[in-house]
């Protein structure tokens, strides 16, 4: 969350940002704007990715008052491109549109939070996999991640609707597991912000992921390959969960070599950037791509189901596989083959 009292306006944030170009006047000079309330160029070029909060060494959390700012000037590509989205979201809490969707599990096991993503926002066999199997399954509107729509001006939905959300999955009587990171950062990030109760035990899906493979290692076959990794965003809220993620790959020996676009630096998957800026956007799957065919990559790991849509077809156009972090998984146990024709 925000914290002015953190800047010392030193520009570093906007500085680093890959996408806006300011030198360090440019970026104090925006930042100052910000922190005055005021309209600021920065909110119709920042593409949301987060990176600066990364990038601020105090702490300041500098996206948090961007993506505010640009909810509330409301005149940016994002925020106009966003509205739909917005209306659905209001509509899914104030009008039950969305409802609910449960596939009860067994009773000793957690359940399965998908948020608001849709059953086939996933790769095929997903939800048969032993990976989950005997668990509750969960998803609807009313179980929004909410984090996320910081890519569609809506930054203000968590304290709206936060507690909702953590209260809907606490009915389930259940731990949660978050198939999707934003699920995990509302329960494990924000609700910390905003003084919201989370009555369950919860875990991230790399947590999970890293428990059943470690659970089950005589089944897997290593794998054998080099693998870039693409970032969602909402890991930039807790980069620590990436530990987890290296245990992963290294279970399903798979090697991550270094690359441009790794961790602080990752690029954006460039979904909020689709629909206002498709030559930025393509420029930047563009470069992403490339570099990881340039560190040896024999396919490209996403972990977000929107990352993994919006990479369909960059991974296409470059040949190079484009995996989801649980099909990874899938591959070393047995259940699926590496893409056929691929690196
Ligand atoms: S969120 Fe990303 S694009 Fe926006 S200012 Fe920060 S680094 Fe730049
Ligand atoms: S938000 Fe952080 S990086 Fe940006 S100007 Fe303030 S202290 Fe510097």
């Amino acid at each position: 969350m925000w914290d002015a009292s953190k800047c010392n306006l030193c520009g570093d944030c906007l500085v680093n940002c890959r996408y806006t170009g300011y030198d360090r006047d440019g970026a104090i000079a925006e930042i100052t704007l910000l922190m005055e309330g005021k309209d600021a160029e920065i909110l119709s070029k920042c593409t949301t990715c987060m990176a600066c909060s990364g990038y601020c060494p105090t702490g300041a959390d500098p996206s948090d008052l961007i993506f505010k700012m640009q909810e509330k000037i409301g005149t940016c590509p994002i925020v106009v491109v966003g509205k739909p989205a917005r209306e659905a979201l209001v509509r899914a809490f104030e009008e039950g549109e969305d409802p609910e969707q449960l596939i009860p599990g067994d009773p000793d096991k957690p359940a399965l939070s998908l948020d608001a993503f849709r059953f086939d926002n996933f790769p095929e066999g997903t939800f048969d996999s032993q990976l989950f199997r005997g668990m509750t399954m969960v998803r609807g509107g009313e179980y929004a991640s909410l984090a996320g729509y910081v890519h569609m001006g809506g930054a203000s939905f968590v304290e709206k609707y936060g507690q909702r959300v953590l209260d809907n999955l606490a009915r389930l009587g259940k731990d949660i597991v978050y198939i999707h990171n934003e699920g995990f950062v509302l329960a494990h990030v924000k609700a910390n912000e905003y003084g919201f109760r989370v009555p369950f035990k919860y875990m991230h899906l790399f947590e999970y992921l890293r428990n059943y493979l470690r659970d089950h290692k005589n089944n897997i076959t290593k794998l054998g390959k080099k693998v870039a990794y693409q970032a969602n965003c909402g890991t930039r809220w807790m980069p620590e969960y990436e530990a987890y993620l290296d245990e992963v790959f290294e279970l399903v020996g798979v090697e991550r070599p270094n690359r441009k676009y790794e961790r602080v630096n990752a690029v954006c998957c460039t979904a909020p950037l689709i629909y206002t800026n498709r030559e930025l956007a393509v420029d930047i799957q563009k470069k992403n791509f490339e570099d990881a065919i340039a560190c040896g990559a024999d396919a490209i790991i996403t972990s977000c189901p929107i990352c993994y849509g919006v990479f369909r077809r960059p991974s296409s156009q470059f040949n190079l596989p484009n995996i989801f972090i649980t099909d990874l998984c899938r591959i070393a146990l047995g259940e699926k083959p590496w893409p056929e024709g691929s690196r």
